[in-house]
């Protein structure tokens, strides 16, 4: 490859596309962001703990743009690979040539690398994960006949969530303990109403009454639903009754329906929503 100075920023920079525009608006909830900068200062590797929609990959966008570095995300899926996120030789007219994954790219050029849901993806990738999550700070390319130390900037972050083990197992002790903590959860009603007011441009008083059928559904946990309603989908209901849906039906259609399929929980969810609106 080319190893002199850059022909142009534009066509060298290989985190180009990465990097935030603006200022991605986050909420913070507790003292996340203080502890993400001490991480951060010690370039310690970060989990981020919590069920879906609370904000973690919201508030990873917000720490890359605040520290100004690339933010390279993987949203983990059952069949990504250790090799899928190593990289892979690619054959074209001029022969082969290696293609850096997302995280040997954020190794090489110094970016946060962020694992959204690194419980879905195959266990292989945790244990590609290790000498990077360590002092190491190394990713073996096996395929490339590469040991990638990391640029000094590149930090890693993961999320998972607890509540919802699904078919994955939990995460290895070995792995965990490279890493360090940050737990997430849904906000204080009066928070998580301001976020769903400006994400969904609503007004306090609707934000604050789609916040209180939330809690209602998360309390079914306790009759089996997997997890209730998160910010993310009282956002939609917002945005759905702005354009044009009364309430009812924009809670039922973002929230009710898209929670459960369960017989008895199904029904319940809609009471619930009847109930409110
Ligand atoms: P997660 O990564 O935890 O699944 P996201 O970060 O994608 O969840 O959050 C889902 C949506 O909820 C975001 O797109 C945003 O609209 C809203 N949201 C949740 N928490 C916050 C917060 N603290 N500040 C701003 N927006 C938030």
């Amino acid at each position: 490859g080319h190893r002199g100075p850059p022909l142009s920023v534009s066509s060298t920079d290989p985190l180009a596309d990465w990097r935030l525009a603006e200022e991605p608006f986050y909420q913070p909830v507790g003292e996340e962001i203080a502890g993400f900068e001490a991480a951060r200062a010690a370039r310690l590797p970060v989990l981020l703990k919590g069920p879906t929609g609370c904000g973690k990959t919201r508030f990873v966008e917000h720490m890359a743009w605040r520290l100004k570095l690339p933010l390279v995300t993987v949203a983990c899926h059952e069949d990504l690979s250790a090799g899928d996120l190593a990289g892979r030789w690619l054959l074209d007219g001029e022969g082969t040539r290696w293609m850096d994954g997302p995280l040997a790219l954020a190794a090489r050029h110094g970016a946060l690398c962020y694992l959204d849901e690194l419980m879905e993806a195959r266990a292989d990738t945790t244990v590609l994960l290790h000498p990077l999550a360590d002092t190491r700070r190394a990713l073996p390319l096996e395929r490339h006949g590469e040991l990638l130390h990391a640029h000094p900037d590149f930090q890693l972050v993961v999320s998972y969530n607890p509540g919802y083990q699904g078919l994955h197992r939990e995460l290895k002790p070995s792995t965990r303990q490279r890493f360090v903590a940050l737990g997430f959860d849904y906000p204080e009603p009066e928070v998580e109403a301001a976020i769903v007011a400006r994400e969904g441009g609503v007004d306090a008083e609707l934000a604050m009454r789609l916040v209180r059928l939330a809690v209602r559904t998360r309390r079914l946990r306790e009759e089996g639903l997997d997890e209730g309603a998160s910010t993310r989908m009282l956002v939609h209901a917002a945005l759905l009754h702005r354009a044009g849906l009364p309430v009812r039906a924009a809670a039922r259609q973002s929230i009710a329906d898209p929670l459960s399929d369960d017989p008895q929980l199904a029904p319940s969810l809609r009471a619930l929503v009847d109930a409110s609106f």
